[in-house]
């Protein structure tokens, strides 16, 4: 995995006006904070289509929708996909500020997103350089291009504040 705050897009050509990506993690930061003023663990996500455009976005709401699968990418990725009326979001990049884990890194890869963003690592319930590395499985049809470290500070700092003192981390 590379680290890589502002790299020329590779695949954007698709798209004859984009030569650059743009990225869009501070879009994913204000979701992850509306998320913690939601009493939210502060996560947050944005999906772009392969033109670059933003096609959803999303923080946590496992708590206001009693779903424990109501990661910010999770509910992401379900707006991307009834919008675009299709289960696969082949050459669409998502920007999330935290490790995903291994339920939303599953869902990454069975929607068939080209590119994964994120920000902080997640030792104790990241799925990607962690636990389970969804990505890594044999059983892993499709690997996304994974960059990590972006914001990675202003991601953390957040949780921090969300979880204060107690330091429980995670979702
Ligand atoms: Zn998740």
């Amino acid at each position: 995995m590379r680290a890589a705050e502002s790299r020329p897009c590779k695949n954007a050509a698709a798209g004859a006006s984009v030569g650059m990506f743009h990225s869009q993690m501070d879009a994913a930061l204000s979701e992850a904070s509306a998320a913690a003023a939601r009493g939210e663990v502060p996560v947050g996500a944005v999906l772009t289509d392969p033109a670059g455009r933003v096609v959803a976005r999303a923080g946590n709401r496992t708590r206001e929708l009693s779903d424990p699968t109501a990661h910010a990418e999770i509910l992401a990725i379900r707006a991307a996909c009834a919008a675009a009326g299709s289960e696969r979001l082949p050459g669409h990049r998502l920007w999330v500020t935290l490790e995903p884990c291994p339920m939303c890194a599953a869902a990454i890869s069975a929607a068939r997103i080209a590119v994964l963003y994120y920000g902080a690592p997640d030792p104790r319930m990241g799925g990607v350089a962690h636990g389970a590395r969804v990505f890594d499985h044999p059983q892993c049809h499709h690997r996304p291009e994974v960059y990590e470290g972006i914001r990675a500070e202003d991601s953390a700092a957040l949780l921090r504040g969300f979880f204060g003192a107690r330091r429980e981390g995670g979702r």
